[in-house]
């Protein structure tokens, strides 16, 4: 690995880093994720990436630092321990969230090294910047794993803070340069769990962007623990996820459109 350019030295903030996934992206991938989003979903499942500030979190009760500065070359020496698995299963690295695109130059440094290295590369990202900050990832990124969470941009707002217009925008402009795209729709009680939204979707998806593989995510309640360590509210209450047969009518709608839709990542 080469450690003698600014490349290497770009430094940025991550919470967490994921060996051996096989949910975010083709093959095993490690995950890094990064600090700080623009959205705020009710549902999210990691509140404590939401804030750029390095922030405490009880755990069983034991106080947990989420966040901490690093490089490039230190993210690189963990990525490169698994590149036999990579090479094996057609894997690599994602970078995810939070949301990537609030630190692009550490992001751009890190997909950079990557590639340097034959390491495979996967986002999974809202979107939700202006496009002179995405369009220097496209020839640096293999598989974009992007959400369309709502076609209603009132409602999106409702539900995550922002409106859809711009997320909606850049991944027509994504798709007609030729991104490798992959749809992800998370599936939310109250806010998109019926069949003619996640029909619009996939219809939106397939006809419009020319996407050929979907993936709808059931809701769960694994952050519940989360938001209690930070101080924080659930905001969703006590809404159930939804179930089996729920999601495999929700599937088949989507389907039904032309599109490749799996359940879960
Ligand atoms: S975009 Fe992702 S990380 Fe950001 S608030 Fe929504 S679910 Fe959480």
């Amino acid at each position: 690995m080469q450690t003698d350019n600014s490349i290497y030295n770009t430094r940025g903030r991550i919470f967490d880093i994921q060996k051996f996934s096989v949910h975010d992206g083709p093959g095993i991938r490690t995950i890094i994720f990064l600090k700080g989003c623009v959205l705020r979903c009710r549902w999210c499942c990691n509140p404590e990436s939401q804030n750029w500030e390095i922030e405490t979190m009880l755990q069983n009760g034991v106080k947990k630092v989420i966040g901490y500065e690093t490089t490039v070359a230190e993210v690189m020496k963990t990525v490169l321990q698994d590149k036999p698995y990579y090479r094996r299963s057609g894997g690599g690295v994602t970078l995810s969230g939070g949301e990537t695109l609030c630190q692009p130059e550490f992001a751009r440094a890190l997909f950079t090294a990557c590639h340097e290295n034959g390491v495979n590369t996967a986002i999974e990202t809202t979107l939700c910047a202006e496009w002179d900050v995405i369009e220097p990832f496209l020839p640096l990124i293999d598989t974009f794993l992007v959400d369309i969470k709502h076609m209603d941009s009132e409602k999106h707002r409702e539900f995550t803070t922002q409106p859809n217009e711009l997320i909606h925008e850049n991944i027509k402009k994504l798709a007609h340069a030729g991104a490798n795209l992959i749809v992800r729709v998370p599936v939310i009680p109250t806010f998109n769990d019926t069949p003619k939204e996640l029909h619009d979707i996939a219809v939106f998806a397939y006809e419009e962007l020319g996407v050929r593989e979907m993936h709808i995510l059931p809701y769960h309640r694994l952050g519940y623990d989360k938001y209690i360590g930070l101080g924080r509210d659930y905001p969703m209450g006590d809404l159930p996820s939804p179930d089996k047969d729920k999601m495999e009518m929700l599937r088949r709608i989507c389907a039904s459109t032309g599109i490749i839709c799996h359940i879960g990542g």
